[in-house]
């Protein structure tokens, strides 16, 4: 069989020689050395050069089925983006990421494409996956740095007269309001905070997620026609139901799920007891990642223990490691192979300093005139599996120990905000998330919804697809009303 270029010609023989699959291991990215990073908050990961890029890409396969994309939950043509990289033309391969994409240097740097994309790479059967995520990174970053007339500019279809309100400004808002400007809509996005972004730009820390990174991706949608309020809870200053009043066509709510989870245990009201949230807000949005230039108040503790075992609990670890803390415990309920953080996260921390205790359960917060010197923990052990398929901590009796810290960041989980129903008047399920259909329709069908706030907390990349989701389901109930 005769092989074929992208322009469905006959490949050249320099275009087979340049299609050969090669046989190397996966290329590592290069990295800050972990004595370096922790003195500073730059990123850790430094990105591909164009040779190791080059070299990445050309161990795709390009399989005719590419199922690596079946595992993208934007959708994302793999396969063609790599041959692109592969036949050296990068502009090309930055239109392709981008044309499904509105976020690839975020998706780049944090989504766990373990889990998703290079986990249904053909290569992951065989050995290691083709690093799909960091090519992604390489080509976003590529394009960022070329000069503004150069950069890719995505197709738009012309502008339609509806308007489209979309509420929060994470991921799952961010991907919804690119999708629906492509397709041509006026959208106003309405964010409570002073930053746009979500999580991006609150939780997730400047060493894995750089702020310019983010500000640049959300420019590219303000480019695109996207308009953002700032200071502009919904709820607050009017209603989703007013928002449609007032001449809105469809509304998309991405509010996420930001109330944190507490230990519900003594002393969790002591000076120095935080919840994740409000340490890495502080932190990220609060800049006292720029101490001392910010004077932002923060403990900046000596002896720090974090309880949680998710990417929430990593940032916490090694944000308080950056500011300066001498110790660093991660104290888990159950063990290190049940952690639910991404496998380079929990490596990245560990080899920074933070130090792990696994099996062991808060009991209490223990303090002297009003601060903390000490989390009571319970010993665990692993039990049988509960619902989520993974093995249960039962408490050990009788063993319990003390362990000194002056500060304690609870990184446990989050919830729905109890006021959701103050943005919408529609279904909630048990638990208080949004109810919606498989497009994100609520029980309202001009008001839709996507994210954590329907799923519960996830990833950036299932909030994207839920945004995109939605916004094509958008599109399909306005169009034919225009
Ligand atoms: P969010 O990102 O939560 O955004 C919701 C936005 O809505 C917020 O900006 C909020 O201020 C705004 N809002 C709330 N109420 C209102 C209102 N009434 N009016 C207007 N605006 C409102 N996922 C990964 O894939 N990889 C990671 O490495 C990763 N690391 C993480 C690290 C941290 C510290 C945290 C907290 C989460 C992490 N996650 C990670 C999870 C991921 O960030 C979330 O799943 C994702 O951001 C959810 O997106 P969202 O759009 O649903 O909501
Ligand atoms: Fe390339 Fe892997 Fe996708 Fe095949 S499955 S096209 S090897 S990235």
């Amino acid at each position: 069989m005769s092989e074929v270029n992208q322009a469905g010609r006959d490949a050249s023989p320099q275009e087979k020689q340049r299609r050969r699959p090669s046989r190397e291991p996966r290329h590592a990215m290069p990295t800050q050395t972990a004595g370096e990073r922790v003195q500073n908050f730059d990123e850790v990961a430094l990105g591909y050069t164009p040779e190791l890029a080059r070299a990445e890409a050309e161990r795709c396969l390009q399989c005719k089925n590419a199922p690596c994309e079946a595992g993208c939950p934007v959708e994302v043509r793999i396969r063609d983006f790599i041959g692109a990289l592969i036949d050296d033309d990068l502009p090309r391969a930055v239109a392709v990421l981008k044309e499904r994409n509105a976020l690839p240097a975020v998706c780049g740097r944090v989504c766990p494409q373990e889990s998703q994309c290079e986990l249904t790479c053909v290569l992951a059967k065989r050995g290691e996956a083709v690093a799909i995520g960091q090519l992604e990174r390489f080509l976003a970053d590529w394009d960022r740095e070329r000069p503004r007339a150069q950069r890719n500019v995505t197709v738009h279809r012309p502008e339609c007269s509806h308007r489209v309100a979309v509420v929060g400004s994470g991921p799952a808002s961010l991907a919804c309001a690119g999708e629906l400007s492509l397709r041509g809509y006026h959208v106003e996005v309405f964010e409570a905070l002073h930053v746009p972004g979500g999580v991006l730009a609150y939780g997730i820390p400047e060493f894995r997620l750089p702020k310019e990174i983010l500000a640049d991706e959300i420019d590219s949608l303000r480019r695109a026609r996207v308009l953002f309020h700032t200071n502009a809870p919904i709820g607050a200053i009017a209603s989703a139901e007013e928002l449609l009043e007032e001449g809105y066509a469809a509304i998309f709510i991405g509010v996420g799920a930001g109330l944190p989870r507490f230990m519900e245990v003594p002393g969790e009201n002591l000076n120095g007891v935080y919840s994740a949230n409000e340490f890495l807000t502080r932190v990220n949005l609060m800049h006292a990642y720029e101490f001392p230039k910010w004077d932002t108040p923060i403990m900046r503790g000596r002896q720090v223990v974090v309880v949680g075992g998710g990417n929430v609990a990593m940032d916490g670890a090694r944000t308080a490691l950056r500011l300066g803390a001498q110790e660093v415990t991660l104290v888990y309920r159950r063990t290190q192979t049940e952690m639910p953080a991404r496998d380079e996260e929990i490596e990245h921390a560990i080899e920074e300093g933070v130090r792990l205790v696994e099996l062991a359960a808060p009991l209490e917060v223990v303090g002297e005139d009003g601060w903390v010197t000490g989390l009571r923990l319970q010993k665990m052990e692993l039990g049988s599996a509960d619902a989520s398929g993974r093995r249960r901590p039962v408490a050990v009796k009788g063993e319990e120990w003390v362990l000194p810290c002056d500060t304690v960041v609870s990184a446990i989980g989050t919830l729905a905000n109890p006021h959701i129903h103050e943005i919408a008047d529609v279904a909630l399920n048990e638990w208080g998330y949004l109810e919606t259909d498989e497009e994100g329709r609520t029980s309202n069908p001009r008001i839709f919804a996507g994210g954590d706030i329907v799923t519960g907390a996830a990833t950036v990349i299932l909030a994207m697809g839920a945004g995109k989701t939605a916004a094509v389901a958008i599109d399909h109930a306005l169009r034919d009303k225009q």
